[in-house]
């Protein structure tokens, strides 16, 4: 069996200079759980240029969805920007990752914390039913640079709720906050700002992040999950690890060099 399907993008979506997003066909044999990522690429002088991807869309669509940064020289992204509709991308069959929920011991709130295309996992994990079966409360805070990077916040912010599995779910226990750190806008700051203010919990009326009661997962920089794996360390929530449930679950959105 190839290592790779080959995949036909349907559609290309770009929301910035920096961020563009693009849908796929799925063959049967790609499976993944919400939140987890596969190898994504194409095919460059004769052999796979491969990067690890989140997968955006939810596990049960009948289509692949990613969201992707445009690293400027980036090998794969600055070929990977130029994809029209009806071209081809390969995607490997394993799903890999650890930003699942059932990784985590069961909670209150869920905090899904994420910077940049660190969204991409969670936008599957929040059209996902199980993550408002396990949590009463599941609260998605994107942070970014600029305005125009808070990809999804028409999905986020409206069409979500109408959707016809999650959106009687989501419209009862869904809380997205969106954050800009460069430009004003109605909630500025970085997410350790946000908790250590106490304004996240005035934004969401729910009580301060608790390790009692609440459950959490990162996915960004290299800074940002460190920043807020020291933050919940303090707040007594413990790191899950492989096979031990734990209060947090953390996820690189990429590689630094
Ligand atoms: C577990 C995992 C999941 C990932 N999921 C995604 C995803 O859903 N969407 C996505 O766009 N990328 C994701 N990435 C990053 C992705 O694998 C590639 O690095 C990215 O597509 C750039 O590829 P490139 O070949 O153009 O540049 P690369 O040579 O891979 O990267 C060059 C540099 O660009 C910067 N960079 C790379 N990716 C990002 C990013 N996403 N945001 C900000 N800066 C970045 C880093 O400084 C990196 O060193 C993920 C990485 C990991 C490890």
């Amino acid at each position: 069996m190839a290592a790779y399907d080959v995949e036909t993008v349907v559609s290309v979506h770009h929301w910035s200079d920096r961020l563009f997003s693009f849908r796929t066909t799925r063959s049967p044999g790609i499976r993944f759980e919400s939140g987890q990522f596969l190898m994504l690429g194409l095919e460059v002088d004769g052999k796979p240029l491969m990067r690890a991807y989140s997968v955006a869309s939810a596990n049960y669509e009948s289509h692949l969805e990613f969201l992707s940064i445009k690293v400027p020289n980036g090998p794969l992204t600055s070929r990977l920007q130029l994809l029209r509709p009806g071209e081809q991308v390969l995607i490997g069959h394993k799903p890999v990752g650890t930003l699942m929920v059932d990784g985590l011991l069961p909670g209150k709130s869920i905090y899904l914390f994420s910077t940049g295309t660190g969204l991409a996992p969670f936008l599957s994990i929040v059209r996902d039913p199980r993550v408002y079966e396990r949590f009463e409360s599941v609260v998605l805070v994107h942070c970014v640079r600029e305005i125009q990077e808070l990809a999804y916040k028409n999905l986020l912010q409206g069409t979500l709720y109408e959707h016809e599995l999650v959106g009687p779910c989501a419209r009862e226990r869904l809380i997205y906050v969106p954050t800009v750190t460069r430009q004003p806008y109605e909630t500025t700051g970085r997410i350790t700002e946000l908790l250590e203010s106490g304004r996240l919990s005035l934004l969401t009326n729910l009580p301060e992040l608790d390790g009692r009661t609440d459950r959490v997962m990162l996915c960004g920089s290299i800074a940002m999950t460190k920043d807020l794996g020291q933050l919940l360390e303090h707040r007594g929530l413990a790191l899950a690890k492989a096979g031990h449930g734990g209060h947090y679950l953390v996820e690189r959105a990429f590689v630094e060099q």
